[in-house]
């Protein structure tokens, strides 16, 4: 049914409102591009999403509570911070929630960033983050990985001043693949002060190896200025209804609640929440976890073999440096079907998605080799 316009449209008034001059300089966030509507089949593998809709239970979970959305959620959501601190093992006091891990880390610059102060995160890394800084008045420093793409935590360790209210650690690394391990983290923490927090950005936990993957509960009980932030938008397929948390020190926690959104987390988004971290649905997560790490496996063989030196490659994604040919192996792929992230003259990046598109992957990095 068509909308019925409350009037029809006019041409707005001369434009008179002043913006902050700092808008000007922010990067705007690229989203996934969506694929092309021109009768081809695409695949759109460039947000790292699950190729999985939710799990039956989680989708039930949230259906149900659409009943319930005349009325505001539970500000405090009890019963999900509750199974959150029973699942990172801390009292539910220290778990901050809002829309999306994003959002936490926004709400992170605004409980510690005062104009001026620094930001410390690798680059390339997350694009969000220089936007959540930048819009904040803080600054951004951004520590250049190494040619490997791996972290240079010496040049971290060296960036931090008097003024570094925050430092960001993803991994895995989006969008290059690295990660870091306990010992890694650990030495980084010894260098720097107690009064900086540490946010360690784990949206892609899940897909680590599980023999290796950095042990963040530990870190996080023997140093009290370090977050974790985790999401349910990757493994857990809720990226479309917008929750995500820190795991924090009970005072940097309630900070967070002080400056986030209220009501943040809606009704289905605590509901989906909650239900997948019942057991069985833990258990399907687990093998959709395993399933994307084979696959990933699986195509990083066959690029291998192609002649392909791929970085690391930790998170649901893999990541082709490409340098100045990074648009137009996007373009390449995007004509035979595949839709992925070109990151500038840095590189692209390539979500392990459903058989066919990581088929289509290797078949179209291929067909690049041989051009
Ligand atoms: C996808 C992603 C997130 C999660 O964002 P949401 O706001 O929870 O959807 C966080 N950090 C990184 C690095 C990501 O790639």
């Amino acid at each position: 049914m068509p909308t019925t316009p409350d009037r029809d449209a006019v041409p707005a008034p001369p434009e008179t409102v002043r913006l902050r001059s700092t808008l000007e300089q922010l990067p705007a966030y690229v989203a996934g591009k969506p694929a092309a509507d021109d009768g081809m089949r695409r695949f759109k593998v460039s947000s790292n999403e699950s190729p999985f809709p939710p799990v039956k239970a989680v989708r039930d979970a949230a259906t149900a509570a659409l009943e319930g959305t005349h009325r505001y959620p539970d500000a405090a959501a009890r019963e999900l911070r509750e199974a959150l601190g029973t699942k990172h093992g801390v009292d539910p006091s220290q778990i901050a929630l809002s829309t999306g891990s994003v959002a936490v880390t926004g709400d992170l610059v605004r409980a510690l960033v005062d104009q001026g102060d620094e930001v410390v995160y690798p680059w390339r890394s997350f694009e969000a983050y220089p936007i959540l800084v930048g819009s904040h008045g803080g600054v951004p420093v951004q520590v250049p990985l190494t040619e490997e793409l791996e972290y240079d935590l010496d040049a971290m360790a060296a960036a931090i001043t008097d003024r570094t209210r925050l430092v960001i650690l993803c991994t895995p690394n989006n969008p290059t693949g690295a990660s870091l391990t306990t010992e890694q983290i650990e030495g980084f923490l010894e260098r720097v002060p107690e009064d900086v927090v540490v946010a360690i950005d784990e949206a892609y936990r899940e897909f680590h190896d599980p023999a290796t993957v950095a042990g963040t509960a530990g870190i996080f009980r023997r140093h009290g200025n370090v977050v974790l932030l985790r999401t349910f938008s990757k493994l857990q397929g809720l990226a479309g209804l917008r929750i995500g948390y820190a795991v924090a020190h009970p005072r940097l926690a309630a900070a967070l609640g002080q400056v986030t959104v209220p009501f943040g987390a809606s009704v289905p988004a605590q509901a989906a929440a909650l239900a997948s971290l019942r057991g069985d649905v833990q258990e399907e997560l687990g093998r959709r976890a395993v399933w994307i790490r084979d696959e990933r496996s699986r195509v990083l063989a066959a690029l291998a073999a192609q002649g392909w030196q791929m970085p690391s490659a930790q998170g649901n994604f893999v990541y082709f440096p490409l340098g100045e040919q990074t648009a137009s192996f996007a373009e390449f792929a995007d004509s035979r079907g595949l839709v992925l992230r070109a990151y500038g003259t840095d590189g692209v990046r390539a979500t392990i998605a459903e058989q066919e598109a990581n088929d289509l992957l290797i078949e179209i990095a291929g067909q690049w080799r041989q051009r």
